[in-house]
């Protein structure tokens, strides 16, 4: 269902569409998507992004862009940018609307004063150790910290004095004072701050006590005056916290924390410590190694933001987990790209073909379709002349029945030119291998032209030798050869699939495709679509294999009958 359209389409379109019929922040939708700038987005994070700027477009309500920036140890301003870069690319905006959870600080530490004014936020002495086995277990209830009764005078100039930097780190930390006895281990008096003495990208060293996400995040939502709180299902459990935070301060606004399924692919890893791990240990070439699940990396390897966005509709907003094909995303792109990438030519491992009976020294401008699904594309034209190059793969000696391809005696079609047939082979004497491929045309095959006088069952695709370009080509395939390359049996960087990068030098390309700009797509004649890389000079275009022509997606659900 598109984004216009009025009808509601998953229970999150439900739960604000009620919102507004009862009027409910008057009637206003506001939502916001909350990274924390500690890595780069991945396609997960563009579900979240496509599914809160999406439902803030439909309702004519905005969505905030907020970096959840209380961890200053693994964060970074290269990561803040590459987000909002992201972000930008996946086609949406956030207007006047950034946040930093950071910009908050002061008022959250007033909160926090607050809570331990009223009795209920407690400096705690125990160690991080502690503190865990006095949580107790699903089983079992939790035990009260023998801090937990200090008086509030104490807990104010504690507090202070952990502002102040007294203490070292894990010294002391603040807890809110709920319940040890809970079923929800959340509720056990959570940590609320922490302290933790490194340099924040944002603040400097102003700051030596950290807010705790539970705490941080609700009261950002709040001061922001977001209506519908969108995140995972992983912080089910934390909305009791959620809730319980914003009831006791009394807050003007309570936004509506509301859950769904986080994204799942399989042949993937999607964590961010596991993609920060593949860049640090030199696993991938970067952040935007094209075979990443980032946003960057797809970007580089060819994506579209409209293929992407697409993906993230059709796989819909769910209340339970599930692992979506990479077919279908996959799918989604040859979708978009079957549209929108102009045709062209290009030969990946080159062999020699002499064309015996073509004058030598002659050169044809032959017409070609840019793109056949597309009425706008128009034409270009290509050289033809007596030398030229085909694929290695498309030329066998002894083939096997039904091959229909070039072998010796055999005629094929040459794209937008004439049909050939091969006569002799020369080889190289020691290796044997295959040199060049001498054969003959028949002018009176010219596609197009009026004399075309027959068909045969092959048609291959070629450059003109002296007119060709040289070109790099790098190939990529999953980056995991397992499905579930995480399943905690074992390392998963075990699974890392040994050919997922090739890299071909010596690549011959039409003309045409010398100085084209970086993130161009085309689709390469029967080889499937790539993309012009960054790494790309004037003198050498670099092209990355965006994805084949092959689609396993529509095949399987062509069997299912669907
Ligand atoms: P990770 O768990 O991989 O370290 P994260 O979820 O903690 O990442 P955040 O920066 O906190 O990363 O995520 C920002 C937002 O994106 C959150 O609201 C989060 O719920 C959402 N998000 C992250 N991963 C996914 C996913 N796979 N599918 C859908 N939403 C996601
Ligand atoms: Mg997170």
């Amino acid at each position: 269902m598109s984004n216009e359209s009025t009808a509601s389409s998953n229970f999150i379109e439900d739960i604000i569409e009620s919102d507004i019929r009862n009027n409910k922040n008057n009637g206003e939708v506001v939502t916001r998507f909350p990274p924390e700038p500690n890595g780069y987005l991945h396609i997960g994070h563009a579900k979240s992004i496509c599914l809160n700027f999406g439902l803030a477009k439909k309702y004519k309500g905005r969505c905030h862009l907020r970096f959840d920036d209380t961890n200053p140890g693994k964060e970074d301003v290269e990561y803040v940018d590459s987000i909002m870069e992201d972000v930008k690319w996946l086609g949406f905006d956030w207007g006047r609307h950034l946040y930093y959870a950071s910009d908050y600080f002061d008022r959250l530490y007033d909160y926090a004063v607050q809570l331990i004014k009223e009795g209920k936020a407690y400096v705690c002495d125990l160690n991080a150790d502690e503190i865990r086995k006095y949580r107790g277990t699903l089983k079992e209830p939790g035990k009260e910290s023998p801090y937990r009764n200090r008086s509030v005078e104490e807990n104010l100039d504690l507090f202070a004095r952990m502002k102040a930097g007294e203490f070292a780190n894990g010294e002391r930390v603040l807890r809110a004072k709920i319940d040890m006895k809970s079923g929800n281990i959340n509720m056990r008096d959570p940590v609320i701050y922490r302290i933790q003495k490194s340099e924040h990208h944002r603040t400097g060293n102003i700051w030596c006590i950290y807010p705790m996400y539970d705490f941080t995040h609700c009261l950002s939502d709040s001061l922001e005056e977001i209506t519908h709180s969108i995140c995972t299902l992983e912080f089910e459990n934390n909305r009791p916290l959620y809730d319980w935070v914003l009831d006791e301060l009394k807050v003007k606004r309570h936004p509506q924390q509301i859950e769904f399924a986080r994204l799942n692919l399989n042949y993937t890893v999607m964590s961010k410590r596991r993609l920060l791990e593949l860049v640090k240990g030199g696993y991938v070439k970067g952040w935007d190694d094209p075979r990443m699940p980032t946003i960057s990396g797809l970007r580089r390897r060819g994506f579209t933001p409209e293929a992407i966005r697409d993906f993230c509709e059709r796989i819909g907003v769910a209340k339970a987990d599930s692992v979506v094909d990479i077919a279908l995303l996959e799918h989604c792109l040859r979708e978009d790209l079957n549209r929108r990438a102009a045709r062209v030519m290009a030969v990946l491992r080159p062999v020699k073909v002499i064309i015996d009976n073509y004058p030598e020294g002659k050169t044809e401008d032959l017409q070609a379709e840019n793109n056949p699904e597309d009425a706008l594309a128009g034409t270009r034209m290509i050289p033809f002349s007596r030398e030229l190059y085909i694929e290695e793969e498309d030329f066998m000696e002894n083939p096997p029945k039904k091959y229909f391809r070039l072998s010796l005696g055999q005629e094929v079609r040459l794209k937008h030119a004439y049909i050939i047939k091969c006569k002799r082979i020369v080889k190289d004497e020691k290796t044997g291998q295959v040199n060049e491929l001498h054969c003959s045309y028949d002018p009176k095959t010219k596609s197009g032209s009026s004399e075309e006088n027959r068909k045969v069952k092959g048609t291959l695709h070629w450059v003109s030798a002296q007119h060709a370009a040289d070109a790099e080509v790098r190939l990529y395939e999953h980056l995991f050869s397992k499905e579930n390359p995480d399943s905690g049996e074992e390392d998963y960087k075990k699974n890392i699939n040994p050919l997922s990068f090739e890299l071909l030098t010596g690549c011959k390309v039409e003309p045409s495709l010398l100085n084209v700009k970086h993130g161009t797509n085309y689709q390469f004649l029967r080889q499937g679509y790539f993309c012009v890389d960054p790494d790309s000079s004037g003198k050498m275009p670099v092209f990355n294999r965006t994805v084949s022509l092959r689609d396993t997606w529509a095949k399987i659900k062509k069997k299912e009958g669907k």
